[in-house]
């Protein structure tokens, strides 16, 4: 599907899929720990907190350290920085290209 993503090519998308999986499993204790206690809550806070940084501190641009998760963040709106990230065919800052 995002076989053309930049993302792809430089073999990023398993990095972003291991922060996404990160964050939707650190929900579980997340939400449990409303109900039941502040650890559980904590901890899930947690596991959210490290995958959204691994996302964000690891896929970039191999050539000039562009964190393109960061960027797509800063730059684009909430419903669009995900399309806008994976449709990137060169990286907008350096213009380095697979
Ligand atoms: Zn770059």
């Amino acid at each position: 599907m995002f076989d053309q993503s930049l993302i792809t090519k430089t073999k990023q998308g398993k990095t972003l899929i291991l922060a996404a999986g990160l964050m939707l499993v650190g929900l579980g204790p997340f939400i449990y720990g409303f109900r039941e206690s502040v650890a559980w809550l904590l901890i899930g806070m947690a596991i959210v907190l490290l995958g959204a940084l691994i996302g964000i501190a690891v896929v970039g641009c191999p050539s000039c350290g562009t964190r393109w998760v960061w960027m797509a963040l800063k730059t684009q709106s909430v419903n669009q920085w995900l399309f806008w990230l994976m449709a990137l065919s060169k990286c907008p800052r350096c213009g380095y290209t697979v």
